[in-house]
């Protein structure tokens, strides 16, 4: 079940999946909706396929690794309070400035290993969304879990190549799903090829 703020639509030849808001990075727009590219964005693939993220209009969501905001703005398109954490100083310059035209995305500068450096911030929400390509994901899910809702969802991109460049990404995968099990339960784990290669798709529930 996908948002009603997310739907399929056809524009300049190309269809796939729209949210409505403005454009944020040169994506096709046709009368106010905006086509949400899967080889850029690894959410997009998972609504796709219509994979339950526990996404839904007005969702009150935590996105790691928001960096210039591209799939992040889809999300604030159609959910609540978006809570947008990104550590590098130079995208969160291009994410100011998708947050002017969104009064419901919040970004935050700050390091999404140090929960407790927003803590006072962020409410309990719906949804993490994380996806911060580097060595240690399943530490940065389990450090955030203390803001996802008992019935919530943390839907994960997890890089191959952050954790580990020399090892099979089958292998990288397992591991990372063996430390997640410490604090959530997964429900989906599928790869994202062929939109990004050597990259795993999960959704999981907290346990
Ligand atoms: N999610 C983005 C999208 O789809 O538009 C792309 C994210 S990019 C693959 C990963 C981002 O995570 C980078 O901008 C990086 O600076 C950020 N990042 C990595 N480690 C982080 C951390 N510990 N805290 C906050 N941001 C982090």
């Amino acid at each position: 079940m996908s948002p009603d703020g997310v739907a399929r639509k056809s524009i300049d030849g190309e269809t796939g999946l729209a949210t409505e808001g403005e454009p944020v990075y040169g994506e096709p727009t046709a009368d106010g909706w905006r086509l949400w590219d899967r080889s850029r964005s690894k959410l997009a693939v998972l609504l796709d396929r219509e994979v339950e993220t526990g996404l839904d209009d007005g969702s009150t969501v935590l996105y790691l690794g928001a960096a210039s905001g591209t799939t992040v703005s889809h999300v604030a398109d159609f959910a609540g309070p978006t809570y947008a954490v990104e550590f590098a100083p130079r995208p969160m310059r291009d994410l100011l400035d998708v947050a002017a035209d969104r009064e419901n995305l919040f970004p935050l500068l700050k390091d999404a290993r140090e929960p407790e450096s927003y803590a006072h911030v962020v409410e309990p929400v719906d949804v993490i969304v994380q996806d911060v390509a580097i060595r240690g994901q399943a530490d940065v899910a389990l450090a955030n879990r203390q803001f996802l809702r008992e019935d919530g969802r943390l839907v994960l991109s997890v890089k191959a190549r952050s954790e580990d460049v020399t090892r099979d990404p089958e292998a990288v995968f397992e591991e990372v799903e063996e430390r997640l099990a410490e604090g959530y339960e997964i429900e989906y784990a599928e790869s994202l090829e062929p939109f990004h290669d050597d990259h795993l798709g999960v959704v999981a529930t907290p346990e």
